[in-house]
């Protein structure tokens, strides 16, 4: 069991490595570690993560009273009180901006597709919680629709939220869910995203025991056959608004892996299925051409 005091320096360590990867600015985001069974300790408000002191953080009750501290703890207090309420297990949350996760969560790209084999056996999918302002009642609300299912999600037009069993294995969530972005990101600049399919992926999460990775939730889509796989919980996925979600939506296609972004580069038809609307790119002079030869042949 963890000290007080090594909890308060644990949460320096992950405020100074935050704001050194660039994933908060100025005195953005928040991080709270369970103390014991009723109080937590939590960053304060105000204060730049890249320069916390032990003595700076508060401790507070599990409705988010203070009971010792200078400082007055962090304004999205009420969006960590949610998650230790939802989810019993859960003994770290941090929350930041990471720019390229962040980009992703105003585009309102969730980073669902199986590409990582890693991210897969770590946090399986991470959806984006519905936009809400921020240090208001209504983020716990949009975050309690995935928290159950998932240790890692974006919050629209907002930035990211991870959680574990202690600080370090919620930060470490936190860097995944950026590199992902990051990698997703350039995947798609290239053009070509190919997926792993949806038995590998349970595969993959079948090993996640021998890691000694808890896994959140079970993949949800029960319409595609999922062989000898995990449960999949129905009518519970996204969409169904107001119930939380049970199971992960993960984007991974049965069989031997279909590309959900059709090739763009020069000369490759094969991702191209018939049927399928692959997308063409024309310079204006190609474009005109097209019009002025379609023109001709109507004459
Ligand atoms: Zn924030």
């Amino acid at each position: 069991m963890s000290t007080e005091s090594s909890l308060r320096a644990d949460i320096v360590e992950i405020g100074r490595r935050m704001y050194a990867r660039g994933y908060t600015a100025s005195n953005d985001g928040n991080i709270s570690v369970r103390l014991d069974r009723d109080r937590l300790l939590m960053t304060p408000k105000g204060v730049c993560k890249g320069f916390l002191t032990p003595d700076m953080m508060c401790v507070t009750d599990l409705d988010g009273r203070k009971l010792q501290g200078d400082r007055d703890p962090s304004s999205e207090i009420l969006m960590h009180l949610e998650v230790y309420r939802q989810r019993p297990d859960v003994h770290a949350v941090v929350h930041a901006h990471p720019p390229i996760a962040t980009g992703f969560a105003v585009a309102g790209i969730p980073l669902d597709r199986a590409v990582l084999a890693e991210v897969l056996t770590t946090l399986g999918s991470v959806p984006i919680a519905e936009y809400a302002t921020p240090s208001t009642k209504e983020l716990p609300e949009a975050v309690r629709k995935y928290i159950r299912a998932h240790d890692g999600m974006l919050l629209a037009n907002h930035g990211a939220l991870t959680v574990g069993g202690d600080v370090y294995s919620a930060y470490y969530k936190m860097e995944t869910v950026e590199h992902f972005a990051k990698i997703s990101l350039v995947a798609r600049l290239l053009g070509r995203e190919n997926l792993i399919s949806r038995e590998e992926v349970i595969r993959l999460q079948a090993l996640r025991g021998t890691y000694g990775i808890q896994a959140p939730a079970p993949l949800c889509d029960p319409s595609t056959p999922l062989g000898a796989g995990p449960p999949a919980p129905l009518g519970t996925a996204v969409g169904d608004p107001g119930e939380p979600a049970t199971c992960q939506v993960v984007q991974a296609p049965p069989g031997a892996g279909l590309r959900l972004v059709p090739d763009l580069l020069d000369g490759d038809q094969r991702s191209v299925r018939p049927g399928e609307e692959a997308e063409i790119r024309l310079t204006y002079r190609e474009l005109s051409a097209l019009i002025e030869d379609a023109i001709r042949s109507l004459r």
